[in-house]
């Protein structure tokens, strides 16, 4: 990876410096002092550039705490965490933390890198110990609190990631709402799974009380009246969707299709999409207005071409090529070969769009995969 060769590279002139270091710390032999030979050993800057095994064992042995040694072993451990070499941050941040003498603040700063070593380790038990512990003293609150936070992600534990975050929303002094909306959205999902179906529709509604703009709360809200026979509480969940953002309308118009026809009231989704397209352009109401014409049996093709002419897209051309090859014999072979070349082209086209990093994965997903940011996909804009 280029990040971690990067570092790797920053590892050789360290390796330089640590040598430098060395040479100035511990005099030669004929210099020294009241010292013992066995620990400043002769010839040591050479070592840590050949061997930097023996070098890193050689530092861990020596018990100096004053600022320059103590700062360059910070800086080797969190090089070592760095390019993944783990094990090795440990040992340099656990031989600090052993040594007496140490001031408060470079035991508290091992601390937290510890802490992120074990991390990075997986050893989320010791982690999860030391950020609180760095958390309880007042320490590196906000990234030991932000740690924390990622750290509870990982182990699915909603919960404590939701009471962290308020405490982090507490130090940052902004607002952490529309995450703390995502984390009661999986508390309702995880409760969906066990078909705890109250509980998910209370959780659902705590987090657009959280955050009235949470798009997946009512996306959730409206699957769980749908699916306990509650159609008219479901569209009423569904239509919010566009008015929190409009982006994410294509999402909710095949579940409102389904309620309304419940309902036995087809003419009220029609309505719908009439209003829809008024107030927002979005190609998928255009996509729904033409196939609901086509279930009424009427051509959508003089419709599609109007549209279309102000709002390119593509499944909008693949039904306005279907309408135009029912309507023509003698073209109909070229519309098919001009619509199977579309379709190819439609279905290696990723679906959303990450804000945040730029991934385009074919689903939703709530956290993006790529950057683990939350609520940074979007469906992918079709014009
Ligand atoms: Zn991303």
């Amino acid at each position: 990876m280029p990040d971690s060769l990067a570092l790797a590279w920053l590892m050789l002139p360290l390796g330089v410096a640590l040598g430098w270091y060395l040479c100035r710390r511990w005099p030669k032999p004929q210099e020294q002092t009241g010292k013992s030979p066995s620990q400043y050993p002769a010839g040591f800057a050479q070592t840590a550039r050949q061997d930097s095994d023996q070098a890193i064992a050689a530092l861990i042995g020596q018990t100096g705490t004053d600022d320059q040694t103590v700062e360059l072993h910070l800086t080797l451990g969190t090089l070592f965490r760095k390019c993944g070499e783990v094990d090795r941050a440990l040992r340099l941040h656990e031989s600090l933390l052993m040594r007496t003498g140490l001031s408060p603040a470079h035991r508290n700063r091992a601390r937290f890198e510890l802490a992120q070593d074990f991390h990075s380790a997986g050893v989320m038990d010791r982690a999860e110990a030391l950020f609180k512990q760095l958390v309880g003293q007042g320490m590196f609150l906000q990234p030991a609190l932000e740690s924390l936070v990622t750290l509870y992600e990982q182990a699915y534990d909603w919960r404590q990631a939701l009471e962290t975050a308020r405490q982090l929303e507490a130090v940052k002094g902004v607002s952490l709402r529309p995450l703390i909306g995502h984390y009661y959205c999986e508390l309702s999902e995880a409760a969906r799974q066990r078909e705890d179906a109250t509980e998910a529709l209370r959780l659902a509604g705590r987090a657009l009380s959280e955050h009235a703009g949470c798009v997946r709360a009512s996306l959730l809200q409206g699957a769980l009246h749908e699916a306990s026979g509650q159609p008219a509480a479901a569209v009423k969940s569904y239509r919010r969707v566009p008015e929190q953002d409009a982006r994410f309308i294509g999402e909710v118009l095949i579940p409102l299709q389904r309620c309304y026809e419940k309902l036995h009231s087809p003419a009220a989704y029609r309505e719908f999409l009439e209003e829809a397209e008024e107030l927002w352009v979005s190609p998928a109401v255009v996509l729904a207005r033409a196939q609901m014409m086509q279930k009424e049996h009427q051509d959508p093709g003089a419709y599609l071409m109007e549209r279309l002419q102000r709002q390119p897209q593509w499944r909008g051309l693949d039904l306005l090529l279907q309408s135009a090859t029912e309507s023509s014999s003698t073209l109909a072979p070229l519309y098919k070969g001009l619509r199977d070349a579309l379709r190819a082209v439609m279905e290696k086209r990723p679906g959303y769009d990450c804000q945040q990093c730029g991934f385009r994965p074919m689903a939703l997903f709530w956290q993006c995969p790529s950057c683990r940011q939350w609520g940074t996909v979007v469906p992918l804009n079709e014009l």
